[in-house]
């Protein structure tokens, strides 16, 4: 029996958020870690980094053992992108490149990158590592079920292709991009298409995660059901 005063849940120290592409993991996970004074990671980030390094060195995308060759010695550093609060960026060997994992050239190329299974495992060695120390929320397609398994609390969020892709369109309209819905709707169903039925980790909410939809549901909204179940472990306080 809880003795009085004692808390009854443990609040969770590791919290892995995945789902689909734009269905705001970065945005609500960054909100929801610097409310809870934790770290946050972007995971698509690495994936993106790899991508435009392949594309810069000219390394054929079904070149397996090459891709992982260049991921085993990539660094990586992960920073905070000042000019857009939603995203992350990230440092390559040293070089910012922030910007360019954004690209259309990127985009259209990171889910043939990051379905190699070498490319995976030494990722996913490097992002174990960054969470050793607690504390942190941790975003992308695996970590529930493959990348942090252990996790205090996983969040798998969910929302219609179309509604995804209408928060991107704005996204990027907003930011000064130039983008058709058409186009970013079906770029956006590609990618999930490839990213649900690779062979290594596909994208699937692990059985003991916590699916939430987000459809109608503001960024603040969200956040307050993830920080709510992180500490009293229920969607409700
Ligand atoms: O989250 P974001 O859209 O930036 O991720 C880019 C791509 O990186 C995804 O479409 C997916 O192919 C890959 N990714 C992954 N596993 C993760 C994070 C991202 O396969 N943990």
């Amino acid at each position: 029996m809880t003795k009085v005063g004692q808390p009854r849940v443990k609040i969770a120290e590791i919290i892995a958020i995945d789902g689909p592409v734009a269905v705001g993991k970065s945005t609500v996970g960054k909100m929801a870690a610097r409310r809870m004074g934790y770290r946050f990671v972007d995971t698509g980030t690495m994936y993106r980094a790899l991508t435009w390094k392949a594309l810069q060195q000219k390394i054929p995308l079904n070149d397996e053992a090459a891709l992982g060759r260049m991921s085993a010695e990539t660094r990586f550093e992960l920073v905070t992108s000042a000019d857009n609060p939603g995203q992350n960026g990230i440092l390559a060997d040293g070089q910012d490149i922030s910007r360019e994992i954004r690209s259309a050239p990127v985009e259209k190329n990171v889910s043939l990158v990051s379905k190699v299974p070498e490319v995976r495992h030494s990722l996913v060695n490097h992002q174990r590592r960054l969470a050793e120390d607690g504390r942190l929320v941790m975003a992308g397609r695996d970590i529930g079920t493959v990348v942090l398994p252990e996790a205090d609390l996983k969040i798998f969020l969910v929302a219609s292709p179309q509604e995804r892709a209408r928060r991107r369109y704005q996204e990027l309209i907003t930011g000064g991009e130039k983008a058709t819905y058409e186009n970013v709707l079906s770029e956006l169903q590609s990618r999930d298409q490839m990213d649900i039925t690779r062979q290594v980790s596909p994208l699937k909410p692990a059985p003991d995660a916590y699916v939430l939809d987000t459809e109608g549901l503001s960024a603040e909204q969200v956040v307050d059901r993830i920080c709510s179940l992180a500490t009293s472990g229920s969607p409700n306080k």
